[in-house]
C-alpha cells in the first residue's frame, strides 16, 4: 500500500489503518547538503575520539560512575561536585532554546545523534548496497529472491556492525578505553552488566536505525513537541515562500508563481512532508528540501531559495525581529547559567576535603586539656599522587594529633584520618572557629574549611580548676 499523501490532517509515515509505509527519500545534492556531510563527518569523529584523547592524565570524557567521578576535559567532578551539573545543564538546556527560538530546528538537522548517524552512517550504508530510492523501493516490493537476501542480508551484517561499535565506544565514555579493551578479552560472564548493557543498548540502536527511523523524531522526541513552544513568527526555520511559488503549476504555464509542481521537496523528505503546506512539527530541519528545490530553481533558470530558511514574518513581507522577549529572556537565563558554570569550573579545586565531628560526645574534658574528635576525608582528584599538607589556625594554642601534618594521597585516592585537636584547660577561654587548611607542597591551591571547636563556657571551667586545686 502507497503511503498517504502528505497533508496536515495526519502524518505521512502513519497510514490510516495504523500501519506504517516505509520512508524512501531521495537522493539530494547541494550547499547545504554538503556542508551537512562536514559537519556531521566532524561530529562523529569528534564522538570516536573521545575516550581516546587524554586530559589531564584521564580520557577527555570518562564518566567514571562505579567511582562516582567524572572527568571533563580535564576537570575532575566527585559526588561533592555535582550541585555544579545542574548549572552546567541547566545552561546547555537554555541555551538550547536560545538557538531554537532564533534558528528552529536547527539541532535537530545539523547536530542530533539521530539524524547525524541515520543521515550519514545507516542510510550511506544503505545507498551502497540497495542503490538509490528507486532502486530501494523496488527492491522492498520485490520478492524475496538470492539478490535480495543478499543485499538485505549485508545491509543489516553492516548495521549490526557499527550499532556494536558505536555502542562500545559510548560504554567506553563510562570505562574507558583500557578497562573496555580489557573487557573484550574475558568472559562476558565475568562483566554481565556491561556485556547485557552493550547487548541491549547495540540492539535498540539497530532497531532505530535499521526499522523505526523518523518515528523517534515524530513519536518519540520530547524536544520536536517543544520546538512549538519555543519559536514564533520570527525564528528562522526551513519554509516555502508561498507568495513567490503560488499558484503553482507547470513550468511557463500561465499565471503560475515560481513553484512548478515537480514534487521534488517531497521525494526527498526523510519525514514525508510536503513542506509546502507549511512549518510542520514532523520537519526535522534537514534542509533536504531546500538543496533540492535549488537545483530544480537552477534549471527552469528561476532564482533560488524558493524553499529556504527563513522567519515566517519575513515570507509574508514583515520585519524579522531577532530580540525579542522570549529571546532576551532565554538569553539572560544561558548568560546566568554559563556564568555560574564557568566560574564554578574554574574555581575547581584538585582536591576534596570533608571533615566531620566523630560521632559520640561532641568534647571531652581531660584533666588538663579541652579535647575535640574530628574526622577528615581527603580526596585527591589529580592524575598522580599528591602529598597534602594539613594544617589548623586557631585563635588560641592547638594540639594536633593522629592526622599528620603531611598526608600522601593516591590519585582518585581517598583517605580518612582522625583530626584530635587539644587545649590545655589554662588557655582555654571557650568554645571557638578554627579553619583547617589543606594545601600542597607548591602552595598551588588551598583549600579552607571553617570548624566549630566546642567544649563547656570558660568560667566554668575556670571554676573546676580552682576545685581541684589542692
Ligand atoms: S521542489 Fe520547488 S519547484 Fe518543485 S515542487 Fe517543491 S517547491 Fe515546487
Ligand atoms: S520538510 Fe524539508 S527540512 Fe523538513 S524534514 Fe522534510 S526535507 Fe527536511
Amino acid at each position: 500500500m502507497p503511503a498517504p499523501r502528505p497533508s496536515l490532517d495526519s502524518v505521512t509515515t502513519i497510514r490510516d489503518d495504523g500501519s506504517r509505509p516505509f520512508m524512501f527519500p531521495a537522493d539530494v545534492a547541494g550547499r547545504f547538503t554538503l556542508a551537512r556531510k562536514v559537519s556531521s563527518l566532524l561530529l562523529i569523529l569528534f564522538y570516536l575520539s573521545l575516550p581516546w584523547i587524554q586530559v589531564g592524565g584521564f580520557p577527555a570524557v570518562f564518566l567514571d560512575v562505579a567511582e562516582r567521578r567524572f572527568h571533563l576535559f580535564g576537570w575532575t567532578f566527585v559526588a561533592q561536585d555535582m550541585w555544579l551539573m545542574f548549572f552546567l545543564i541547566s545552561g546547555l538546556g537554555f541555551t538550547l532554546f536560545f538557538i531554537t527560538a532564533l534558528f528552529g530546528r536547527i539541532w535537530c538537522g545539523w547536530a542530533c545523534p539521530q539524524t547525524v548517524f541515520l543521515d550519514h552512517v545507516y542510510r550511506r550504508i544503505e545507498r551502497w548496497i540497495e542503490g538509490d530510492a528507486v532502486k530501494r523501493r523496488a527492491l522492498e516490493a520485490a520478492p524475496m529472491n538470492g539478490e535480495k537476501i543478499f543485499k538485505r542480508g549485508l545491509k543489516h551484517t553492516l548495521y549490526i556492525v557499527v550499532s556494536l561499535t558505536i555502542t562500545h565506544l559510548f560504554l567506553a565514555y563510562f570505562v574507558s578505553i583500557k578497562e573496555l579493551w580489557a573487557m573484550m578479552h574475558q568472559q562476558p560472564l565475568e562483566h554481565w552488566s556491561s556485556f547485557a548493557f552493550v547487548f541491549i543498548f547495540a540492539g535498540a540502536l539497530y532497531f532505530n536505525f535499521a526499522w523505526f527511523r523518523e518515528q523517534l523524531c515524530i513519536v518519540i522526541c520530547p524536544y520536536g513537541r517543544l520546538q512549538s513552544a519555543m519559536i514564533d513568527d520570527d525564528s528562522m526555520a526551513i519554509g516555502y515562500d508561498v507568495n513567490r511559488g503560488e499558484p503553482r503549476g507547470k513550468l511557463n504555464a500561465p499565471d503560475t508563481g515560481d513553484c512548478v509542481a515537480c514534487n521534488r521537496c517531497v521525494q526527498v523528505c526523510p519525514t514525508g512532508i510536503d513542506i509546502r503546506q507549511g512549518l510542520q512539527m514532523e520537519c526535522i530541519g534537514c534542509t533536504a528540501c531546500i538543496d533540492a528545490c535549488d537545483d530544480v530553481m537552477t534549471r527552469v533558470h528561476k532564482p533560488k531559495g524558493l524553499i529556504r530558511y527563513d522567519s515566517q514574518n519575513h515570507f509574508i513581507g514583515k520585519v524579522t525581529h531577532l530580540l525579542r522577549p522570549r529571546t532576551i529572556v532565554y538569553a539572560i537565563l544561558l548568560l546566568i547559567g554559563m556564568s555560574v558554570s564557568t566560574w564554578a569550573i574554574t574555581s575547581l579545586k584538585p582536591a576534596n576535603v570533608g571533615i566531620t565531628r566523630i560521632t559520640g560526645a561532641p568534647y571531652f574534658v581531660d584533666t588538663d586539656v579541652v579535647r575535640n574528635q574530628f574526622l577528615v576525608r581527603l580526596i585527591n582528584k589529580g592524575s598522580v599522587p599528591n602529598d597534602f599538607i594539613i594544617s589548623v589556625l586557631a585563635p588560641v594554642p592547638v594540639e594536633q594529633s593522629g592526622l599528620v601534618e603531611t598526608l600522601t594521597v593516591n590519585s582518585m585516592g581517598e583517605e580518612v584520618r582522625p583530626l584530635i585537636l587539644r587545649v590545655p584547660r589554662d588557655t582555654y577561654e571557650g568554645p571557638f572557629t578554627f579553619t583547617l587548611i589543606v594545601t600542597d607542597r607548591e602552595n598551588s591551591f588551598e583549600i579552607t574549611r571553617e570548624v566549630e571547636f566546642l567544649g563547656p563556657d570558660a568560667y566554668l571551667l575556670r571554676e573546676d580548676n580552682e576545685a581541684q586545686k589542692p
